[in-house]
């Protein structure tokens, strides 16, 4: 029998049975054995602070003892899937999500994921619409199933869509590429709307709904200006088309000034269908639609699948959910990521083209000597954090954006403390990294893409782990 905390051997038993496409960002991926707070450990016994967990699976505090006594209690009581049963926490989170999502008469349906959830919406509404005609925005990611990828704009994450939809693309998730980037904020929305419009016109048919992200997670932290989908939402509404709030990354406080991603655009209302998941888990399979009762009701019969919403992920999302509002991690977000972000900017390094961001969703864009996007130096840059002990994580087009989204609990004192250890493995990369390597100073051993293990010292760089990580 081999030892289990081998990495060697672990990663090589994992590429034997898994999909070559199955991402983890290192060199030398990590094997985490367990977590507290905002720190958790790997199978080698080193420690990280972790500045990405927050988003992927835990957005409380890792190990958050309330959390784990309900699951724990949970398990000791009833274990099945839900659907078919009914089941106390099943309700009352039901009732709780209905009540904060803020949309009127609202009913929610579970499921396991992100992607099954946005899955759930499309379904909702292009049965409620009649159509298979939708609008999505460029730049976008919603998971990778046969419905999300047909509505997920970045070219990493859907190079061919077979999808039966029928999508058309949208501007205005990055302010700052396109033909209206040179604009103001003000110009910038009357021109999204009224291209919306004018394609709008050009279809002509029955378009069923738009999805989008308030702020683009995958796509690398970045959003149109405030406002964006309260213009959109007025033409929406002329063509009786419903908007679908991918809050997937946004919900739950994470943007610090608002506990939904969409109440940037309170102009707007609420959406006609809102989807989560990942970190009200806490790392349970957790995500959910929530939807107008005459949206959510307009399917004939049987349940979409009979598995979310089990008794013991909702119990474990239930006493997640209340230690998020007792604590105001919305208001810790606001006022940690302020200084997080402060930190940041104040560095003023060259590698680093813009800090942006809101509460504890924070995206750093790296660039090169030549002011290009610089995936190289993300590479370099995740590498020399992860032997500083931090994690963190990269997205964007060009793969050049570190994502910072730690559990909302995150202290003042580890904000401070993570800034210091990005700002060191910042300087690190921009020493490194191929695209700030001098002519006459060569890295050695770098590979041309850059993104190596080489100069961490450790195993040369294998593309399959190249993907980013959703
Ligand atoms: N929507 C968004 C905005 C996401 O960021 C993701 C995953 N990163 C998904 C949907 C898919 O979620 P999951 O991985 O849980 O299927």
């Amino acid at each position: 029998m081999s030892n289990p905390s081998d990495p060697s051997e672990l990663i090589h038993r994992h590429r034997t049975v898994t999909p070559s496409w199955l991402a983890t960002y290192y060199a030398q991926p990590i094997e985490l054995t367990h977590g507290e707070g905002r720190h958790v450990w790997d199978s080698q016994g080193n420690r990280y602070l972790d500045f990405f967990g927050g988003i992927l699976t835990t957005m409380t505090a890792h190990a958050q003892p309330d959390v784990a006594k309900a699951v724990a209690e949970q398990a000791g009581r009833i274990l099945h899937n839900s659907t078919l049963y009914l089941s106390t926490p099943m309700v009352e989170l039901a009732e709780q999500i209905a009540e904060l999502s803020g949309i009127p008469d609202a009913k929610v349906f579970f499921t396991t994921s992100g992607t099954e959830a946005n899955d759930a919406a499309l379904l909702l509404a292009t049965s409620f619409r009649r159509s298979n005609q939708v609008l999505a925005m460029r730049n976008s990611y919603h998971g990778r199933s046969f419905s999300t990828i047909g509505v997920t704009g970045n070219s990493a994450w859907s190079p061919t869509s077979l999808s039966a939809l029928q999508t058309l693309y949208v501007h205005g998730g990055i302010r700052t590429r396109g033909p209206f980037a040179h604009l103001s904020d003000a110009g910038f929305i009357a021109a999204c709307a009224a291209d919306l419009e004018d394609l709008l016109g050009q279809v002509g048919g029955n378009v069923a709904a738009l999805i989008a992200e308030p702020i683009q997670g995958v796509g690398g932290f970045t959003s149109g200006p405030d406002g964006l989908f309260a213009t959109f939402k007025r033409v929406l509404d002329r063509h009786g088309i419903l908007w679908i709030s991918d809050e997937v990354q946004t919900g739950w406080g994470r943007t610090g000034d608002h506990f939904w991603g969409w109440q940037a655009h309170a102009d707007a209302g609420p959406p006609d269908v809102l989807t989560f998941a990942k970190g009200i888990g806490n790392g349970l399979s957790m995500g959910g639609v929530v939807a107008r009762a005459e949206v959510m009701d307009c399917l004939g019969a049987n349940s979409i699948s009979t598995f979310g919403g089990s008794p013991i992920t909702t119990a474990g999302a239930l006493a997640n959910l209340r230690y998020l509002l007792d604590q105001d991690l919305q208001g810790n977000a606001r006022r940690v990521g302020a200084e997080l972000i402060g930190a940041l900017r104040e560095a003023g390094l060259p590698v680093v083209r813009e800090v942006r961001g809101r509460g504890l969703m924070i995206g750093v864009e790296l660039v090169g000597r030549d002011e290009q996007p610089s995936p190289a130096a993300a590479t370099s840059v995740l590498e020399h954090a992860r032997e500083l002990g931090l994690l963190i994580g990269k997205g964007g087009l060009s793969g050049n954006v570190l994502r910072i989204a730690p559990p909302l609990s995150l202290t003042a004192g580890e904000a401070a403390e993570g800034a210091g250890l990005l700002i060191e493995a910042l300087r690190r990369a921009q020493a490194d990294s191929t695209d700030w390597a001098s002519a006459d100073a060569p890295t050695a051993g770098a590979p041309a893409d850059g993104a190596d293990g080489a100069s961490t010292g450790q195993a040369p760089h294998d593309p399959s782990l190249e993907r980013d990580p959703a």
